[in-house]
């Protein structure tokens, strides 16, 4: 069993930051006054019992959540977005502090990995459309408020480490559940039960998670790589093998594991280097897990995930040359302006891979990253356009060559800079 204290609701919610009471106190006044009910759901009651309160805040109204948004958004002077498809909306507080806003529904699935039909329905039945019992949970906010719903025994689950869809047919209905559950496991450090492990292994057999469409396939994808520790999630997915069952080449590996933890150490240190643009490290993992695959495997994977075009090309084309690349900066000699040079061509994330390997390469892309970048001649393109230079494709060149001056060291100072134009080009006369 693990440590998690007990369960009050009311006392739950004052675990809250008092921001977020002050809000959910004004939703509830307001659902009194128009006579709806007004709960608390989801992800902020599992994380408010796992005692790790997160910013954002989700209720749920039982009736239409427009309207009431929009009451709600003018008493606490907040930007709100309407999304009337899934009749939900989205309020921005003037603090920054984001709060969704649902209408309480059920859904119906056409067929395996469609999206959705959803219709109005009541607080049990929109808790029973959720994905796991740990997030079926909610709290009411009216008539008192603090009751705790938990129908599923979420809590229980919770406190056993247990991780259960709510209904067997879950993963076929919504195999993105399999993902969104291997984040949860993760993060939680829960274990799926035995029963959802077999539910998970009859819906790949049946290769339901095929018939996701690319986009939806590649938010999951980037909802791992979100994750705090990718590598545990992608470790999961691997034991349920949802891995193969994604593309028989993509086993995970172990190495990978290893460098994704080695990016996140070195994090912090990056950040004060304060390298721009800043690297998105779910991008750096995504580079981390298709590294170690062959080309063509890449490409499958990127076409899987809905990538095509220039998205699909600029990251194959990223992954081919970063062992070139590594090569290169692992060379005995290497001048500034070469250095300069191959890491101008490369992307913040292949900075930040790169640098997270050890000795002359880490070394060589800080030195890159702290100076080297940063160097400029002291002429610019106007004192060229001053010096009777014609503008056109000859100023990138004149520039080149004085930054690479700069570089290695031969120009020290505007007036040299001058004197190897006039030695070159006979001007500034
Ligand atoms: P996280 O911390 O990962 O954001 P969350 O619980 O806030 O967790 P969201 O993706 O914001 O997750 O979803 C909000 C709630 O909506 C979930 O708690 C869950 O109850 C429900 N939900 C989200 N996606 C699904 C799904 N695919 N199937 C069923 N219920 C879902």
């Amino acid at each position: 069993m693990r440590p998690i204290p007990p369960v009050l609701a009311p006392q739950l919610l004052r675990r809250l930051p008092r921001r977020q009471q002050e809000v959910l106190e004004a939703a509830a006044v307001l659902g009194e006054r128009r006579g709806v009910s007004v709960y608390l759901v989801g992800g902020p009651v599992r994380d408010l019992i796992m005692g790790s309160p997160g910013a954002d805040l989700d209720i749920t109204v039982a009736g239409n959540a427009a309207p009431y948004a929009e009451a709600l958004a003018a008493s606490l002077g907040a930007r709100v977005t309407i999304h009337p498809r899934f009749g939900t909306a989205t309020l921005i507080l003037q603090d920054g502090l984001r709060l969704d806003v649902a209408t309480a529904r059920r859904e119906q699935y056409r067929h395996p990995a469609a999206l959705p039909q959803v219709f109005p329905a009541t607080i049990d039945e929109d808790l029973f459309r959720r994905d796991f019992t740990i997030n079926a949970m909610a709290v009411r906010l009216t008539s008192g408020g603090g009751e705790l719903l938990d129908p599923f025994g979420g809590l229980t689950d919770l406190r056993g480490g247990r991780l259960r869809a709510i209904h067997d047919e879950s993963y076929r209905d919504d195999p993105t559940r399999i993902l969104r559950g291997a984040r949860y496991a993760a993060r939680y450090r829960l274990r799926f039960s035995v029963r959802d492990r077999r539910r998970i292994e009859s819906t790949l057999a049946e290769s339901v998670l095929q018939r996701l469409s690319g986009d939806r396939l590649f938010r999951e994808v980037q909802l791992v790589l979100h994750e705090a520790a990718p590598e545990a999630v992608l470790k999961i997915l691997e034991g349920l093998g949802v891995l193969r069952a994604l593309d028989p080449a993509l086993a995970r590996d172990l190495r990978a594991a290893a460098q994704m933890r080695r990016v996140r150490q070195g994090w912090q240190h990056y950040r004060h280097l304060g390298v721009s643009p800043r690297p998105e490290l779910w991008r750096v993992y995504l580079l981390i897990l298709l590294r170690s695959v062959p080309a063509r495997v890449r490409r499958r994977v990127g076409g899987r995930l809905g990538l095509k075009g220039p998205p699909l090309a600029a990251l194959t084309g990223e992954l081919r040359g970063l062992p070139l690349l590594q090569r290169q900066l692992e060379g005995r000699r290497l001048g500034a302006s070469r250095l300069r040079h191959l890491l101008d061509c490369a992307s913040p994330e292949s900075h930040l891979l790169l640098w997270a390997g050890s000795g002359r390469v880490r070394r060589r892309v800080e030195r890159y990253l702290t100076r080297l970048a940063f160097v400029k001649p002291a002429l610019t393109g106007r004192d060229l356009k001053e010096f009777g230079f014609v503008p056109g494709p000859t100023y990138r060149r004149i520039m080149d060559m004085l930054l690479r001056g700069r570089l290695d060291g031969h120009l020290k100072s505007r007036e040299e800079e001058i004197a190897l134009l006039r030695q070159r080009f006979g001007r500034p006369h």
